[in-house]
């Protein structure tokens, strides 16, 4: 209604000018270039008002003229943008599908599309890393890395490839960088541990390393490397403290209790060792100051006791009454041990040891060496990353070099 109301206004104001100019008196004489015209004044002020309207028309169209070619100039830009962006794309799903060539291939076509940005360099640096072109990688993650604002990705890239041709030096370097570039990068942590591992630096390695198993392995290996007595010490209570299942954080802290004279709590952390991860190690540690065969078989009760059930305290208990002549006891100790589900080769020859000394059948011997044979290996340092078997520990893994992989386990 508004709407009918206005136009209804406009067409009575546009009809009263209409009136007024055509009712106005007078002529208007023009003299042009020799030429005189004469005409009356409503006539003038139409054809005025038409010149004006043609001469702004003329004066739009030679804008748009002129503005033709910045037009082209963007037209042609956002095609190089969108044929980028495209490019980016694939070359994003070509590294996803493990395709080097064609990542690169596309990834040269984002770089010459987009120009050389952050993003279109590193996509460069990963597809040709992916295609095995690590001398072509390795200059565009140069171009990164001098860039301020991508700086670290520089350094990430170049890093990996140096660990990947394992030049441990320029590794340590290019981390020491990359921590200046961008201090406190959480990924560096890890892999300047690692560094740290292959280069024997364990003290280096431990401050690195999260609490938890591998930092008791870092603690044992940091103190048998430290000259200092003191310092030396405090790393092995703090292996132990770190992780008291691990029977050389244990052992190495007990030895140095015992070398100290403090012979009772080095026995009480082998004890309880001995409850949280029985190993025969501990027994021989426990034991050692105990001379008599007899003497040998109490003091493995009262260890065993920690953990009564457990097949190494039954194979500990048969092994010490077998040497005291407890030949019963070390049959009953042997049997309960492959009753709780021990298969080991170690458990069938002491067998034919306990067999031997009863001496009342011959073929007992014979069927437990026989059984030995086919048996389940011994347990050993096997290690949880690589699955590699030793039968040393090692603080790291002497196949793979994860740090503290290694736990005692049957195979
Ligand atoms: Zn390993």
């Amino acid at each position: 209604m508004r709407g009918i109301i206005k136009i209804l206004l406009l067409s009575a104001v546009a009809a009263g000018i209409a009136l007024w100019v055509a009712e106005l008196p007078g002529r208007v004489v023009a003299e042009v270039a020799g030429y005189t015209v004469e005409t009356s004044t409503p006539v003038a002020l139409v054809a005025l008002t038409i010149v004006l309207v043609v001469g702004v028309l003329v004066l739009r169209g030679i804008g748009w003229l002129l503005r033709l070619p910045g037009m082209g100039g963007r037209w042609r830009a956002e095609r190089r943008r969108i044929g980028g962006e495209v490019a980016v794309t694939r070359t994003l799903v070509a590294i996803a599908a493990g395709a080097g060539n064609d990542a690169r291939r596309e990834a040269h076509k984002a770089r010459r599309l987009l120009g050389d940005s952050a993003q279109t360099l590193l996509l460069a640096a990963e597809a040709a890393r992916l295609a095995a072109r690590d001398d072509e990688a390795e200059v565009v993650f140069r171009a990164l890395a001098n860039r301020p604002d991508a700086a670290l990705l520089g350094y990430r890239g170049l890093f990996r490839l140096a660990v990947g041709r394992e030049d441990w030096a320029e590794a340590a370097s290019l981390a020491t960088q990359a921590e200046r570039a961008h201090p406190g990068a959480d990924w560096l942590r890890p892999e300047r541990s690692r560094l740290a591992v292959r280069a024997g630096n364990w003290l280096g390695a431990l401050e690195l390393t999260p609490r938890g198993p591998a930092s008791a392995a870092l603690a044992v290996a940091a103190a048998r490397a430290e000259t200092d007595p003191r310092k030396a010490a405090a790393l092995r209570k703090k292996a132990w403290k770190l992780d008291p299942a691990l029977t050389p954080a244990a052992l190495d802290y007990a030895q140095g209790l015992r070398d100290a004279g403090k012979e009772r709590t080095a026995q009480s952390v082998i004890r309880h060792a001995w409850t949280v991860a029985p190993h025969p190690d501990l027994a021989t540690f426990a034991l050692a100051p105990v001379t008599g065969p007899l003497d040998r078989a109490q003091a493995a009760q009262r260890l065993a006791g920690a953990n009564p059930e457990h097949p190494e305290s039954r194979l500990l208990l048969a092994r010490t009454a077998l040497e005291a002549g407890l030949v019963g006891e070390a049959r009953h100790q042997a049997d309960a041990a492959l009753g709780a589900g021990l298969h080991q080769r170690r458990l069938f020859l002491l067998q034919a040891e306990i067999a031997e000394a009863e001496g009342h059948d011959p073929a007992a011997g014979r069927a437990a060496l026989r059984q030995a044979a086919e048996a389940d290996p011994n347990s050993a340092w096997r290690c949880e990353s690589c699955h590699a078997a030793f039968p040393a520990w090692y603080a790291a893994c002497p196949a793979c070099s994860a740090a503290g992989s290694l736990r005692w386990k049957a195979g």
